[in-house]
């Protein structure tokens, strides 16, 4: 197949191209019914089909001779545990895990928060949830109790799903006090918190509310799938927006099954007995997509692993699991290629591995900077392959196609060109399309393609507010960037407030209600400045109350632990700068956008509703002093 026929048999037809493309699926009731509108300006795909993602992922790959295949290897340096999952013995977790789901009430359209570490038992879960019919929602575990509360109350879910710990480098965070605290900070009370003990840390159980994992599932009948429609929710992922409340993205069944099918094979090239290893976090919208149900989906053995790309024991780990596993090919953020880089520069760790399984690498969630590229392409030889997507997305929307016979070839620098089902445009403010290496919003043109988010939990208001008001007949990004002459996307970053640290995607507005509370401070500005290893990370502008008088110091350390404990060390919040003002408009608003551009060190406009002038200068003068952009 030729990438740019593929593109325009799409275009010509998009109907026809994903009904063609949902063929390839065992579908329980096949879809009559492809595109429909949903009455609040978007689209959802295949909504009378019926199906199973659960049967999908394990019952039908073992139906195809696949149960004696490794579905996932769970590879935990942190413990020194290994195991190798096969899909029958996955299976038989899964069914029995989801008869006691049921057992507990648990059915149809239900929902479950699951807040787990990277262990078998969370993928179990997820599986088990969608055997029933019932929506999960993974809450990253490295969230603060506080966090989770918010989604614990925009969820309302049955049950909540956790282990006693999580593991960070040598460090046990005990997780089940802190689902305790969240809970009792919620308003909404789950009947339940069923608690998966790990030997290395038992959690205190409350008889009246806490239910054991294992001895739940005793004596329990296994669950057989319900069928479900095309347009049931299969999850909510919640991702930071522009406001301190988290937007619940509501992922579909039937457009998403398919375009998980669609991507892992023609996208990222895999076929079914092939390795894969989506290196993140069940937490993310990849663990979704491309740790567990894309790849058991497409009949891969999945690396399912827990621990860091360095310290765990060293930065050779990632190398080890390639070379142990036969992994054919991976997902991963930059960020975890410029720690591993940071530790052993010369890479001497990964010529000490047999890395020849691996055709290709695909990085995403972040900018791949030009120094990381080049030195993950001399050191693998092998295509280091920039692909862009989002958690609204649930897949890629610009990448190289790498199963077909001629793929897009990559360009430094761009993400590749948008994949069929993407109409991708850039346009300036007033929604004018621009031409080819102009800058503006990148914008994607109505109807999404199937996978795409169409909703927002129990809030389609916010969905349409959020993404198709600011440019009618598009879905507005909140990326910035432009468009080569042959077509290929270039992001340059956000155009919001919502900043990427660590390949993780994190609001500012977030971090500045929490800032504000400290009795010391006025107001405040939190911005993103770039950093070498995280790409970007947060820094407070903090304008003190008058009269207060403050230990810049005393005051950093209590502002970095107040955000430390309500939103999470994800944040890597650890810098405050006093300012004696901020930037703002005439009528009182803070200029956030021209901070970006000044953090970003890129040229500014002076906005026109501006109230005073000068603060820019001095706000660039504290950044400079601060060492956050160049002098
Ligand atoms: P998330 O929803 O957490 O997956 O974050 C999505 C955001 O990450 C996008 O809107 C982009 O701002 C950024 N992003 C994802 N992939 C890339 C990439 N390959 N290059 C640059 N930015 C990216």
């Amino acid at each position: 197949m030729i990438y740019t026929d593929q593109y325009q048999a799409y275009l010509d037809n998009p109907e026809q191209y994903w009904a063609e493309q949902a063929t390839a699926l065992a579908w329980f009731k096949q879809p009559e019914t492809f595109l429909q509108p949903t009455g609040n300006g978007t689209y959802c795909w295949y909504p009378d089909g019926e199906l199973n993602m659960s049967y999908l992922a394990l019952d039908y790959q073992i139906e195809q001779g696949r149960g004696d295949q490794v579905a996932l290897y769970y590879d935990s340096p942190v413990t020194d545990t290994k195991e190798a999952i096969t899909f029958s013995q996955m299976h038989e977790r899964v069914v029995r895990f989801a008869g006691a789901l049921k057992k507990l009430n648990v059915g149809k359209g239900d929902t479950v928060v699951i807040y787990m570490p990277m262990i078998p038992e969370a993928a179990v879960a997820m599986l088990a949830c969608a055997r029933l019919g019932a929506v999960h929602s993974v809450v990253f575990g490295g969230f603060a109790a506080n966090e989770l509360a918010l989604r614990i109350d925009d969820a309302e879910p049955k049950l909540i799903l956790t282990a006693s710990c999580g593991i960070e480098f040598d460090k046990k965070i005990a997780y089940k006090p802190l689902v305790d605290k969240a809970v009792s900070l919620a308003r909404h009370k789950p009947a339940h918190t069923i608690v998966c003990q790990r030997p290395m840390l038992k959690a205190e159980m409350d008889p009246a509310r806490d239910i054991d994992w294992y001895e739940m599932q005793q004596g329990v009948e296994p669950a057989d799938c319900v069928p479900v429609k095309g347009s049931d929710p299969l999850y909510i992922l919640y991702t930071s927006g522009t406001t301190g409340q988290p937007k619940g993205i509501v992922r579909d069944t039937g457009g998403y099954a398919v375009a998980l099918k669609y991507a892992l094979h023609n996208v990222y090239g895999m076929k079914a007995g092939d390795v894969w290893w989506g290196a993140s976090d069940i937490g993310w919208v990849v663990g979704h997509s491309f740790i567990v149900y894309g790849p058991l989906m497409g009949g891969c053995s999945a690396i399912f692993f827990e621990g860091k790309p360095v310290r765990t024991p060293d930065a050779g780990t990632f190398w080890r699991v390639i070379s142990e596993y036969g992994v054919n090919s991976m997902f991963c953020a930059p960020t975890a290629f410029r720690a591993i880089r940071k530790e052993d520069p010369s890479g001497d760790l990964a010529r000490q591995y047999d890395l020849n399984s691996l055709r290709w690498i695909f990085v995403a969630g972040e900018k791949l900077d030009s120094s990381t590229y080049y030195w993950l392409d001399d050191l693998l030889q092998v295509p280091v392959l920039d692909h862009w997507w989002q958690t609204e997305s649930g897949w890629p929307m610009t990448a190289p196609m790498m199963g077909w016979d001629q793929p897009s070839a990559p360009r430094l620098g761009s993400t590749n060109r948008p994949i069929p089902g993407y109409d991708i445009r850039v346009l300036d403010g007033d929604g004018t399309e621009l031409e080819p290496m102009q800058s503006g919003n990148i914008c994607v043109k109505l109807p999404m393609p199937p996978g795409f988010a169409w909703s927002i939990w129990r809030n389609d208001e916010r969905f349409t507010s959020s993404y198709l008001t600011a440019f009618p007949g598009y879905y507005h990004t909140g990326d910035g960037g432009y468009k080569d002459e042959d077509g290929y996307i270039y992001i340059t970053g956000r155009t919001d407030d919502v900043i990427n640290v660590s390949g993780h995607r994190l609001s500012t507005g977030e971090m500045e209600e929490v800032v504000s509370a400290h009795a010391a401070v006025a107001e405040c500005a939190v911005i993103g400045v770039t950093d070498e290893l995280r790409g970007q990370v947060p820094v407070g502008l903090v304008v003190l109350k008058a009269g207060v008088e403050a230990d810049e110091a005393q005051l950093e350390r209590e502002l970095v632990e107040m955000v430390r404990d309500q939103v999470g060390a994800l944040a890597c919040f650890r810098r405050v700068i006093v300012v004696q003002r901020l930037p703002k408009t005439r009528s009182g608003k803070i200029l956030r956008a021209v901070l970006r551009k000044i953090a970003a060190s890129e040229s500014y406009k002076m906005p026109s509703t501006i109230d005073d002038e000068s603060i820019l200068p001095e706000i660039e003068t504290y950044l400079k002093r601060a060492g956050f952009i160049g002098a």
